[in-house]
């Protein structure tokens, strides 16, 4: 079968949280498992990604974490029993009063939102299923407001306000904890919600930087104001997710689709890693198929040259989790077989990145190399995994092989695009390493011998030197 270029990302949940439900998940197609800090207990995640660890481990497959922060999002208090009923035309109250809700009154753990909200501000609750508009604010806790469209109201529920500018700071209490926890266990990537400006993610730099494995930082794109910074906010990160449940709520609807062109284009512009979210596969909670509509929501993040796909409520909490992966990689595989399938080029963008520029270049040129030859593969010898990450953004048409040195290495390059690994042991010399390289590429099976393969490197061979160098190689029958 042929390689899948564009990869998976999958909710883990009360779906998906056994062993057997994540080895499914994993033959089914999963490349990296999300676990979502909005739900559950730091218990709970550990199990989870323990279980992630060692089924990933028995298989022999390497498996991202992404740790999804709940960042300053706003959420209802507990309500009366199953929820309570707001209906259009009545009055209710938001207070910071820690009380169970009542169609009346109800309440927020955000202590800032009567300062932040305004008279004619609309309050959308449970992801826009209900409309509220502020009318007055009373005393230092109660904000009056008018139900424009009515429904029934539970407990934690999101709020969002999109005119909004909220002064919550942009890493609450809990990320701090959960950043610790994320960065004890070692997960592979730290995701941020509700960015808005490019410091958000220095902050979070800032609280990573002790960490010893050095995970990916991602600025979920979920609000204007991110939109309104983010070229800034792409500097600052290794990847972008379109996060379309919230962006929808916090954009008018119908402008979410060029924001995802925009985000996407921008992203790989950048050579950062783009994600696209939520909804692709929505139906499929409680469906064994999805509606054409999403199959085409899927192949069109796949032709605009996505990174990753992710699967939400689908494999956390949905009837058909591994049906839903299974759908999404043969989708994905039909639509990187077309002709319709465009790569990716922007040279130019890229090549002004001056702090890799070595690096850079060689990538490029090793690209260009490898498609002129008409390559069976690029061969990339990486410490970091930063070179193979490079050459992935510009989505050469040969297959992309990462020579790691390690597991940690190995589950970064999850997130990218066209990225297979290897874990290689260290070389002493480049003779050594080629030869590795060729015997290697011949196991794992798309090489034969007089093929060409593109291979970049480092020469002196120590971590320290950046990749300097492309060698075109002619493979040889391995030496037994
Ligand atoms: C989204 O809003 O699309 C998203 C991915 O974030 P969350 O699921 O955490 O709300």
């Amino acid at each position: 079968m042929s390689l899948r270029r564009t990869k998976m990302l999958c909710t883990l949940g009360p779906s998906s949280c056994s062993e057997e439900a994540i080895e499914a998940l994993i033959l089914a197609g999963m490349d990296a498992a999300r676990i979502n800090f909005s739900h559950g207990d730091l218990d709970f995640h550990q199990k989870v990604i323990n279980r992630v660890r060692s089924v990933s481990a028995r298989l022999g497959r390497p498996i991202g974490i992404l740790q999804d922060l709940q960042g300053p999002k706003i959420r209802t208090r507990k309500m009366q029993g199953e929820g309570v009923l707001l209906s259009s035309g009545d009055q209710t109250i938001i207070t910071t009063d820690d009380i169970e809700g009542t169609a009346e009154r109800f309440g927020t753990q955000y202590s800032e939102l009567p300062n932040d909200v305004h008279p004619g501000e609309l309050l959308l609750l449970d992801d826009g299923k209900i409309t509220l508009r502020c009318l007055e604010k009373t005393g230092e806790t109660d904000i009056v407001c008018e139900v424009l469209i009515g429904g029934l109201l539970k407990s934690n529920k999101g709020i969002n306000i999109p005119s909004g500018g909220l002064s919550a700071p942009s890493l609450t209490d809990k990320d701090l904890r959960d950043i610790h926890f994320g960065a004890q266990v070692g997960v592979d990537a730290v995701a941020l919600s509700f960015v808005r400006t490019p410091e958000d993610i220095r902050a979070l730099r800032r609280e990573l930087a002790n960490s010893k494995t050095r995970p990916l930082v991602f600025a979920k794109i979920e609000k204007q104001q991110a939109l309104d910074n983010l070229d800034e906010i792409l500097s600052e990160s290794d990847g972008v997710m379109v996060a379309r449940g919230d962006l929808g709520v916090e954009m008018p609807l119908e402008q979410v689709p060029i924001a995802q062109k925009q985000i996407v284009t921008r992203g790989i512009e950048q050579g950062k890693t783009v994600i696209v979210a939520t909804q692709m596969l929505e139906s499929m909670i409680t469906q064994s198929r999805p509606t054409r509509a999403e199959a085409s929501d899927v192949a069109n993040a796949v032709l605009d040259g996505a990174d990753m796909l992710m699967l939400s409520a689908e494999t956390a909490a949905g009837e058909y989790p591994v049906e839903a992966v299974e759908t999404m990689d043969r989708i994905v595989r039909e639509i990187e077989s077309s002709d319709w399938l465009r790569y990716w080029r922007s040279e130019e963008k890229l090549l002004t990145r001056i702090s890799q520029q070595h690096q850079n270049v060689v990538s490029l040129v090793g690209t260009r190399a490898a498609e002129e030859l008409r390559a069976k593969a690029i061969a990339i010898y990486t410490t970091s995994g930063d070179t193979a990450k490079l050459v992935s953004g510009y989505r050469p048409k040969v297959p992309l092989i990462a020579f790691v040195l390690g597991l940690q290495e190995q589950r970064r390059l999850c997130f990218s695009w066209g990225v297979e690994t290897e874990i290689i042991r260290e070389a002493s010399g480049f003779e050594g390493l080629l030869s590795e390289m060729n015997d290697r590429l011949q196991e794992k099976g798309p090489v034969k011998p007089d093929d060409t393969v593109v291979v970049l490197t480092k020469v002196p061979l120590k971590p320290s030197q950046k990749t300097n160098t492309i060698h075109i190689h002619t493979v040889t029958k391995p030496i037994l």
